[in-house]
């Protein structure tokens, strides 16, 4: 069964076709720079690429050139677009009510508007991309993926901030956490790499990309997460602070003048490693001119570990038992020495990592803990698109569509 996952930013569509269930990828592609005249066009299939650059209006635009492209007599997939069983969307805010993957209906699509305020940025082109592909895929299955749902079983002590109540009350203010279908694919993956049911594992997940966040997964189910009301709170990332204090916006706003709007652009735009560092926000480029000897470089590394550790420590405490640790994304996956500072000295907590497993992994599933360590360390290729397709199918064969 074909299933189409599709990933609506605000000027972008990232989409990939897999063949369910045997979770084989059959295409994938991005179309990049949504409403300019020199939006880009990739698409693979197999070892052929495909790019363009033209001018696509917007995100339904570019879902035309998707089933266009997915039908091409060359280059396409499928002859008919109603071979595409089900399409599942990535959607990042469902806030406190959606606790899982949806079928699609106009409920679902009322609720995604009506969290528009707490996600501005992604709820709009995710509701376009939705409103789009019903248009061209009339006969899939629509299913939306919640970035939220998966830490839903946050409690009120771990989710509440120590504000006035009556902020949560009418508004609704409180940590909602981000990257879940990250977090919940990973920690699934270890308890299979364990031979443990999936509620039978208790882990910390590492999510540490350009956007970084750590969950504490208890019993499967995710007990508390760093980021919170917004995904600015947290680890330190690319380009966001992460955890500051709250007075510090009050200093900019009243002592140094500041206007909001600004402040959002430091704190989203200018901060995290390319604003310690002046670099970069990219791991890479940091690394590198750490290593010819730029000591901001070395010190947003050093800022950047030591956070992760912290949010580690303060996991280990919430969660009494650990089972195990994965690191996971762009940077989880592929920078050793992230992943050595960021557990070093935790011997005593049972955390050993084998150095050399450790130097030599990247992009790869493996353990990278020692035999003696009592926390097994995992590095675990996290894979959103196939947990969102693996949902959609499950909603697709309730449907009876295979
Ligand atoms: P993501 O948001 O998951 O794509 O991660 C982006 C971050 O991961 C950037 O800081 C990159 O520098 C880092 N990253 C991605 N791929 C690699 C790689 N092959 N080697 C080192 N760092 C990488």
């Amino acid at each position: 069964m074909n299933i189409l996952v599709i990933n609506c930013g605000s000027s972008s569509i990232k989409f990939k076709l897999f063949s369910m269930p045997e979770n084989t990828l059959v295409a994938s592609g991005l179309i990049e720079k949504i409403g300019g005249t020199d939006a880009t066009i990739n698409y693979s299939k197999g070892t052929s690429i495909f790019r363009e650059t033209r001018k696509v209006s917007d995100h339904r635009q570019g879902l035309e050139i998707i089933a266009k492209l997915l039908t091409d007599p060359e280059r396409g997939v499928v002859k008919n677009l109603s071979e595409i069983k089900g399409i599942g969307h990535r959607v990042v805010h469902g806030g406190e009510e959606f606790t899982g993957s949806m079928l699609i209906d106009e409920k679902v699509k009322n609720k995604i508007k009506e969290f528009i305020p707490l996600a501005p940025l992604h709820n709009p082109p995710n509701m376009e991309g939705i409103i789009a592909s019903e248009k061209y895929f009339p006969e899939s299955v629509q299913v939306a993926c919640f970035d939220t749902a998966f830490h839903t079983t946050i409690s009120p002590v771990a989710y509440l901030y120590a504000i006035p109540y009556r902020f949560y009350q009418e508004y609704r203010i409180r940590r909602y956490g981000f990257h879940g279908t990250s977090h919940r694919y990973v920690a699934r993956r270890f308890a299979q790499l364990m031979g443990r049911h999936k509620y039978d594992v208790n882990l910390i997940t590492c999510h540490l990309g350009n956007g970084c966040s750590i969950t504490a997964v208890k019993n499967g189910r995710s007990i508390d997460t760093s980021m919170g009301f917004t995904p600015l709170e947290g680890l330190v990332m690319g380009t966001r602070s992460g955890d500051i204090d709250p007075g510090i916006i009050l200093y900019f706003v009243e002592n140094l003048g500041i206007k909001p709007s600004e402040v959002n652009k430091i704190l989203n735009k200018e901060s995290g490693l390319a604003g310690i560092s002046g670099v970069s926000n990219d791991f890479r480029s940091i690394v590198e001119s750490a290593s010819k000897g730029n000591k901001m470089a070395e010190l947003a590394i050093e800022i950047f570990c030591y956070r992760v550790k912290k949010y580690i420590g303060a996991y280990l405490a919430v969660l009494s038992r650990t089972d195990g640790i994965v690191f996971t994304a762009g940077i989880g996956e592929n920078q050793p020495v992230v992943r050595e500072k960021s557990l070093q000295g935790l011997e005593e907590l049972g955390i050993i990592i084998d150095r050399e497993k450790n130097k030599n992994c990247t992009a790869t599933e493996q353990e990278i803990s020692s035999p003696e360590s009592k926390i097994k360390v995992f590095v675990i290729p996290t894979n959103e698109e196939l947990a969102i397709a693996s949902d959609t199918y499950e909603f697709a064969k309730k449907q009876g569509r295979i």
